[in-house]
């Protein structure tokens, strides 16, 4: 069963990219991306997207996925190549209602592509024959739209692509922002955000960062999302760091001081190993690039077939 996941490298990556993806790629069959395409979807500056594809590429390798299915999106062409033909058996209705577009599109300058790039990620998904997608809850609604369109291809060209199934996090689907816990903690926000743990920043600053979590004022540990989001989001935190079950955690603490220097010692002991070896790795630029082009090999010959099936089930294939 194949797996495949992408991180787009539009911020520094934080806690929630974490748990919620990098630290569950660990199929050795799989292929994990820089989803550095899906970074121009917005007004964007090309020498930071550069420096953060390389950031985000190196904390993948540092984290343990295996190296060879590590890749940057756009050094494998075939994901924008099959991306255009999903355009155009995608639904300016469908495209419509995807939340990205709704929240932040429908302007005269609105980059046409924060409208496609749903396509784009359905080609992700589809080149490779993907069954499990495993993302965080916030990619749903893409995984489905990637289903959509896989049935759909099907059924007017043939059968052609895999259908992924969808793979929900059991934990740690959306780790919130500790400044404001009924928000998800988001890679893009402000670099400053003191509620966005990135898990490159220094340890003392990821402790502070805790320590001053928005909690509530009733003093009571308890796992409830409703009445106590910053206490949720904590004991949350704090079963993804160390596999125990949030609520049974809740019964061992009577104070937010003690949950939060429990929370900033599992942070750490998550973050602490993962910076050592980022900085093991960055010290030898070169042997990064042959990691990343041992992977751009890998995903090129695993995608091409998928592409020319596409190609010529539309009609396009030995056209040239
Ligand atoms: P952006 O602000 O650019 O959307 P992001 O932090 O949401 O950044 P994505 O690149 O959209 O990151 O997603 C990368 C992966 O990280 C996805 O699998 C996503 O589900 C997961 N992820 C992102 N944020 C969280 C979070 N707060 N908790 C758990 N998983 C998350
Ligand atoms: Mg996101």
């Amino acid at each position: 069963m194949t797996s495949l996941s992408g991180i787009t490298p539009s911020g520094r990556l934080t806690l929630g990219n974490y748990l919620g993806a990098l630290s569950r790629f660990t199929d050795p069959d799989g292929f994990f991306f820089v989803a550095n395409l899906h970074a121009m979807t917005t007004k964007h500056d090309p020498r930071r997207l550069a420096t953060l594809t390389r950031e985000c590429a190196t904390l993948m390798l540092a984290a343990g996925i295996p190296p060879g299915a590590v890749f940057v999106q756009s050094d494998v062409p075939t994901h924008a190549q099959l991306a255009y033909l999903l355009e155009c058996t995608s639904y300016v209705g469908e495209l419509s209602r995807m939340i990205q577009y709704k929240e932040k599109g429908g302007r005269p300058m609105t980059r046409a592509s924060l409208f496609t790039y749903p396509c784009l990620m359905a080609a992700d998904i589809l080149l490779y024959g993907a069954q499990r997608v495993p993302v965080g809850g916030d990619q749903d609604q893409h995984v489905e739209l990637a289903r959509d369109v896989a049935v759909r291809f099907n059924r007017e060209y043939g059968d052609t692509f895999v259908v992924p199934e969808l793979h929900k996090a059991a934990l740690a689907t959306r780790i919130k922002d500790l400044a404001n816990p009924t928000a998800k903690m988001n890679k893009s926000d402000a670099d400053d955000a003191v509620g966005t743990i990135r898990l490159l920043d220094p340890p003392d600053v990821i402790r502070r960062q805790i320590m001053r979590a928005v909690t509530d004022s009733d003093n009571e540990v308890r796992h409830d999302e409703a009445a106590k989001p910053g206490v949720t989001n904590l004991l949350e935190i704090l079963a993804a760091c160390t596999g125990g079950d949030p609520a049974q955690l809740a019964l061992g603490y009577s104070s937010y001081g003690d949950l939060k220097r429990d929370v900033a010692d599992a942070v750490l002991a998550v973050i602490e190993p993962l910076q050592k070896e980022y900085a093991r790795l960055a010290t030898d630029p070169g042997a990064i690039d042959g990691l990343l082009a041992q992977g751009r090999d890998r995903a090129l010959a695993a995608s091409e077939p998928r592409l020319q099936a596409a190609m010529r089930a539309m009609g396009l294939a030995g056209c040239a």
